[in-house]
């Protein structure tokens, strides 16, 4: 007869399951979204392996996902016929956990339930959230296209265990069925479990089927037919009109694409036409995804092509520089099997990437001009990273310009909040140019001597302390026609900023300082270019300038550092 093993959950894995389970708790219905995005992903992955291999729908091409219950035993089932698992996937998907970010998710957890729970969210709940109302849970899975003597059982109380039986299932795919705990008995319920996935599952493309019901007179009760009915509009969302689809809807399709358990910032719905045809809906979320600065992390949008699902995380899609973007793009153009490789060099990836770069700007120039809090929290989650854009978008350089924010010495605050268009408006009369100073930190940067001059003639100036700064400014060199400048570069030229008085009191400090000068040079021959005098200071006795061309001291460092 066939074995049973019991094997021990990955560390992680019981750390997230103890957690999940005491810090969800008052969100525990959530657990049915992710049976069912799961079920769903499971469908949409075997449409997608059936394109090149027909053979696996075994006849049965009717893709749905079904909830049933059974009061008396208190037990919920979702199954699907999907791509199912075969006994190593089952061991491997629900004992350990693969994703990128881990190590750091962990690391971040801070016992306080409020905070951790935020931060799971951001981790993604998945399969282990149905341990929240259920003592058991199991999966009982065959993979497509496997005999059906080699299904498996996955069985576990989440607690440290799950075992691993062979056994037989007929049909293909996964069926997940748990056992409540004694409190949670009202989700064994058809009205609950309606009223759960209506709210949750509406956007999901497939049907969703639970039994009918019917009121039976004699027995005063709720009586099963045998009959299924499909409880959700099954339609895919993206493919809607926009008219039809409500927030609430967005929202939720939201947290199943991009595996996240809180609302979006904001999105965009849009259907293409003309030489290219596609839709795209695409989110903007609410904070930076764990992995958002890993080169192995998650970027892109999930890809399908005539509403079959193609792949994840496409992330030809977008521009690197928008790789916090979430979503579907559904082309009409692409062929079935485009491979990763094809989609590097397509033209019409090239028209759609183009395409959403363009759509994700807008939303950003809107979400800047009409809900100025909400940009300003997208800011503070993803700038840095739309700083990139400058150099990696030279086509869209000047809108990405008008979406920057920065500290200045108008606020005198680190919160980067100044848009070149404010700085440009509150230039003084004569100044040309966009002044800036570079450090490592914002301290720095605020307290650099170079500004002394500056914040005596009360012209402001911009305070970067961003990493990604010093490369920015290589691409970004003026913003409507006024050049960008360093204030710690060269001769800066602020006289047309000085009345005659100061001009004159200027040239005659310099004569006086002449033999000053002379013996400078002299002492500090070698060791620097030229020594002058010059009206940029106003406490501090002299400071170390680079010249115009020259790389700045902070670059410079940022290169040594570097290895370079
Ligand atoms: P995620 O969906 O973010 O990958 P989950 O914890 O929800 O994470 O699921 C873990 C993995 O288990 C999935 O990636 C998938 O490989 C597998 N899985 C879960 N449910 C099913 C299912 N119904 N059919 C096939 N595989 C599944
Ligand atoms: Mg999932």
């Amino acid at each position: 007869p066939p074995q049973s093993e019991t094997l021990g959950f990955q560390a992680e894995v019981k750390q997230l399951l103890h957690l999940m389970i005491h810090s969800l708790y008052s969100n525990k219905e959530i657990f049915l979204r992710e049976l069912v995005s799961n079920a769903s992903d499971a469908c949409d992955k075997l449409r997608f392996e059936a394109i090149d291999s027909p053979d696996l729908y075994e006849g049965d091409g009717e893709l749905r996902i079904r909830v049933e219950y059974d009061a008396d035993k208190k037990t919920i089932t979702v199954s699907d016929n999907g791509i199912g698992m075969t006994r190593d996937e089952a061991v491997a998907n629900l004992g350990t956990i693969a994703r990128s970010g881990t190590k750091e998710f962990f690391s971040q957890l801070t016992g306080d339930k409020q905070k951790d729970a935020q931060l799971i969210g951001q981790f993604g709940v998945g399969f282990y959230s149905s341990f929240i109302v259920a003592k058991k849970v199991s999966v009982l899975s065959r993979r497509a296209g496997a005999p059906e003597t080699e299904a498996v059982m996955w069985e576990s109380d989440g607690q440290g265990e799950f075992s691993v039986t062979p056994v037989e299932k007929a049909d293909r795919g996964t069926a997940i069925t748990l056992y409540l705990r004694d409190d949670e008995e009202e989700f064994a319920s058809g009205w609950k479990l309606r009223e759960v996935l209506r709210r949750y599952s509406d956007h999901i493309s497939l049907p969703i089927q639970m039994l009918k019901e019917e009121w039976d007179n004699e027995k005063s009760e709720l009586a099963k037919k045998s009959e299924w009915e499909t409880i959700n509009q099954a339609s895919a969302l993206w493919t809607r009109a926009k008219s039809d689809i409500t927030d609430e809807q967005y929202r939720e399709f939201y947290k199943h694409v991009a595996h996240d358990f809180d609302d979006p910032l904001a999105w965009t719905h849009n259907r293409v036409e003309g030489r290219s045809e596609y839709t795209q809906l695409l989110y903007i979320p609410k904070r930076a995804p764990l992995d958002l600065w890993d080169r192995e992390g998650r970027r892109g949008v999930k890809l399908y092509v005539k509403r079959v699902f193609i792949m994840d995380d496409a992330e030809q899609l977008l521009p690197a520089y928008l790789r916090f973007v979430r979503g579907v793009i559904d082309s009409a153009d692409l062929p079935l099997n485009v491979s990763r490789e094809i989609l590097q060099e397509s033209r019409d990836v090239r028209v759609i990437r183009e395409g959403s770069a363009k759509r994700v700007l807008s939303m950003l120039e809107d979400l800047a001009e009409n809900k100025p809090e909400d940009y300003a929290a997208f800011w503070e989650q993803f700038g840095q990273v739309l700083k990139e854009g400058t150099g990696e978008d030279p086509s869209n350089r000047e809108r990405i310009a008008k979406l920057l924010r920065f500290a200045s010495t108008h606020g005198d605050t680190s919160a980067q909040t100044v848009s070149l268009a404010d700085y440009v408006s509150r230039m003084k009369e004569g100044q040309d140019k966009i002044y800036y100073v570079s450090a490592e930190t914002y301290a720095a940067a605020s307290n650099s001597p170079h500004l002394e001059i500056f914040r005596k003639k009360g012209l402001e100036v911009l305070l970067l302390s961003d990493r990604v700064d010093e490369w920015m400014l290589s691409y970004l060199r003026e913003f409507e026609g006024k050049p960008l400048a360093s204030i710690a570069k060269g001769g800066l030229d602020l006289d047309a900023l000085a009345d005659e008085e100061e001009k004159k009191h200027q040239a005659e400090v310099a004569e006086t300082f002449k033999p000053l000068v002379e013996r400078l040079k002299t002492a500090l021959e070698g060791k620097v270019k030229d020594v002058r005098v010059t009206g940029r200071l106003v406490d501090s006795p002299a400071c170390v300038v680079v010249d115009e061309h020259e790389l700045s001291p902070h670059l410079l460092r940022m290169l040594q550092a570097a290895g370079q």
